[in-house]
C-alpha cells in the first residue's frame, strides 16, 4: 500500500485532539513522538495475558513474560542489524544508556585520558562525561560546530589524539537536524585506538539503523521518540565493548553469584539490567520497531523532506526569522530550529499553541553549549514525524507570521 500520511494519522488517536476548538498540530516529535494503536495494543495484550516478572520465575506466566521480553530484544537487534540479541541492553532511555557507558568505563580510564564530544551535543551526551572529568580527571574536548550547525569534521585531526579513549557524538542533532557523517569519525577513532559512541535518539525514529555498517562501538536511543512507551531505551554495544564495561548499578538479575564476601556478575546484557526491567515498555518498543520498519521508508523520507523544505521556504519568507541549522535539505532531518527577532522562544511557542494549537518546543533544548556558540538563549523548534502533513506546516507558518505581527 502506498504511504499516505492521512491514513497513518488514523493509527494515532491523540492526533484527533482538539485544543480550544482547534485541531492539534503536533510538531514536537523530537521531544516525544506519539504512539500508534498497534503499540498500545501490544502493551495491553502483554499486560493482560503475560504480565509477570522476568528471568527468575518458574511458572508459565513468568516464562511467557520472559519470552516476550527477550523477543523484544531480538526485534531491536534486527532493527539495528546487531550481530547478536545479547548486544542489546535495555535501559531507561538514551540518558541511561550513555551514563551506563560513561560510568562503566570509569575503571578503564586514567587522568589525562581524553573524551571527544562536540559543541552540539545534548546534555545527555555531555554531563556523563563531565562527571568522569570530575571523578577521574579525564579531559573533555569538543569538536566545534560550523555556521550551518554541523559538527566540523575538519577539526577531527587536531581534536582526536593518541590519548582519546572515546568519541561520543549525536548521529542527528536534536537542535539543527544535521546528520553526522559517521565514516570519518570512525576512521579517526580507529587511527587513535578510541571507541565511538553514537547518540541515536534523533536517528532511530526514521528507520532501522545498521550499527555494523556504521562501524561504531556503542549506539544509544530512547523508545519514546520512536513511537514506543516512556521509560525504555537501548544501549547497543559490540560484544567485546560491552564485555569490558563494569556494571554501573547493582541488584537482582545482574549477578552470577553473590556471597557476603565476594561477587561475580552475569554476562552482558543482563550485567547491565539490575532489578526488574521495564517489561511491558520493552514489549512496546519491540512493536514500535516493527511498526517503523514496516513503513515505506523511502516514501516517508521523501514526505518528511518535502515538509522540511516547505517549512524552510515558508520561514525564509517571514521577516525576522533566522533558521539555526542547515538551510538546505541535504544530510538533514525534519528538525527545524529558528528564532524570531524581538520575540523570546517561549513567548513564540505559547503564542502558536494558544492561537493555532501548534505544539513546538522552545528553549535551549538541553544544548547550552550550542546556544552559546550561536549567541542565543534558545530557539523555537518544530520537528516532524511521518504523520505530519502540509496542514501542520501551514499552521506553523501562519502562527509565526501572526506572532510577528502581534508580538514584535
Ligand atoms: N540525545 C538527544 C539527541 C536527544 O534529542 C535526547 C532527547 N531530547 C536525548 C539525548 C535524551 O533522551 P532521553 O531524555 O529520552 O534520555
Amino acid at each position: 500500500m502506498a504511504f499516505d500520511p492521512e491514513q497513518l494519522r488514523a493509527e494515532f488517536p491523540i492526533l484527533n485532539t482538539r485544543l480550544g476548538g482547534k485541531a492539534l498540530h503536533y510538531l514536537d516529535n523530537a521531544a516525544s513522538a506519539q504512539i500508534p494503536v498497534a503499540v498500545i495494543d501490544a502493551v495491553m495484550r502483554h499486560e493482560t495475558a503475560a504480565r509477570a516478572n522476568v528471568s527468575r520465575g518458574v511458572h508459565s506466566l513468568a516464562e511467557r513474560a520472559t519470552e516476550a521480553y527477550e523477543a523484544a530484544r531480538s526485534i531491536i537487534a534486527r532493527y539495528l542489524n546487531a550481530a547478536l540479541p545479547d548486544e542489546v541492553v535495555f535501559t531507561g532511555g538514551t540518558t541511561g544508556a550513555i551514563n551506563l557507558v560513561a560510568q562503566g568505563s570509569a575503571s578503564q580510564l586514567k587522568p589525562g585520558d581524553e573524551i571527544v564530544i562536540s559543541e552540539l551535543e545534548h546534555h545527555s551526551n555531555i554531563v556523563p562525561w563531565h562527571m568522569l572529568r570530575e571523578r577521574i580527571g579525564v579531559a573533555l574536548r569538543a569538536l566545534p560546530v560550523t555556521d550551518e550547525g554541523r559538527v566540523d569534521l575538519a577539526a577531527l585531526d587536531r581534536t582526536v589524539t593518541k590519548r582519546t579513549r572515546m568519541i561520543a557524538l549525536a548521529h542527528v542533532s536534536n537542535v539543527t537536524g544535521a546528520v553526522l557523517d559517521v565514516a570519518p569519525v570512525v576512521a579517526a577513532a580507529r587511527a587513535s585506538g578510541a571507541q565511538v559512541l553514537l547518540d541515536g535518539a534523533q536517528a532511530v525514529p526514521h528507520g532501522p539503523v545498521d550499527v555494523r555498517a556504521l562501524g561504531v562501538d556503542f549506539y544509544a536511543f530512547s523508545g519514546h521518540k520512536m513511537f514506543a512507551p516512556n521509560g525504555i531505551g537501548v544501549l547497543w554495544g559490540k560484544r567485546e565493548a560491552l564485555a569490558r564495561l563494569a556494571p554501573a548499578f547493582g541488584g537482582g538479575g545482574m549477578i552470577r553469584e553473590v556471597a557476603l564476601d565476594q561477587i561475580s556478575y552475569a554476562d552482558p546484557p543482563r550485567r547491565f539490567e539490575a532489578g526488574t526491567p521495564p517489561i511491558a515498555q520493552a514489549v512496546g518498543l519491540g512493536e514500535a520497531a516493527r511498526w517503523v520498519a514496516a513503513l515505506e521508508r523511502e516514501a516517508v523520507a521523501a514526505h518528511e523532506l518535502r515538509l522540511t523544505g516547505r517549512m524552510l521556504d515558508g520561514l525564509a519568507d517571514i521577516r525576522g526569522v533566522r533558521v539555526v541549522g542547515p538551510q538546505g535539505l541535504q544530510a538533514r532531518r525534519g528538525v527545524v530550529s529558528f528564532t524570531l527577532d524581538g520575540v523570546h522562544p517561549h513567548d513564540l511557542c505559547q503564542f502558536v499553541d494558544d492561537r493555532f494549537a501548534v505544539a513546538l518546543r522552545g528553549g535551549h533544548h538541553c544544548a547550552q553549549p550550542l546556544m552559546r556558540r550561536f549567541g542565543l538563549a534558545g530557539t523555537s523548534r518544530a520537528s516532524l514525524a511521518p504523520y505530519n502533513t502540509d496542514a501542520d506546516v501551514d499552521a506553523l507558518l501562519q502562527g509565526v507570521a501572526e506572532a510577528r505581527r502581534v508580538l514584535v
